[in-house]
């Protein structure tokens, strides 16, 4: 069966697409730790993220580059913190969260809620 990553991005479930290519998908999380933390995901199904091929995960790396910088700039942080679990989601991705100190990336920190307007906002200064 589908992975949930795989059905969003067959846009079968609807996501805040911040960025797609070939092979890459990037959206925001639904759950998100700060404004702008975004999924990066290879369109390949592959559960974790150090099985994929060399050239996938090399690619998936430049990738997310690109969406990190532009989350720098949209929220002003002074870093964008890389984080891979998979602990949820058997579909590798990598998790691109603004960061000033340690405390941004506590993923038992309670979640921001936001509203279809504010991520729909988010998405779009992302995708410009
Ligand atoms: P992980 O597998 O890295 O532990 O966590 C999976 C992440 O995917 C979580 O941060 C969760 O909020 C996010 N997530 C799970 N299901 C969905 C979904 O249907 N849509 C979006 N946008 N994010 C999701």
């Amino acid at each position: 069966m589908a992975t949930i990553f795989s059905r969003i991005i067959a846009g079968e479930i609807p996501s805040y697409k911040v960025a797609e290519n070939d092979h890459y998908y990037a959206f925001l999380d639904i759950n998100p730790l700060a404004k702008g933390h975004t999924l990066v995901v290879p369109k390949q199904e592959v559960d974790y993220l150090y099985d994929l091929d060399d050239e996938t995960l090399q690619g998936m790396i430049v990738f997310a580059k690109q969406i990190a910088q532009k989350i720098k700039a949209f929220s002003g942080c002074n870093r964008v913190a890389t984080v891979v679990l998979g602990l949820e989601v058997p579909h590798a991705h990598i998790h691109l969260i603004p960061m000033n100190s340690e405390k941004d990336v506590d993923f038992s920190r309670e979640k921001l809620v936001l509203t279809p307007e504010e991520f729909a906002e988010i998405a779009a200064a992302l995708r410009e």
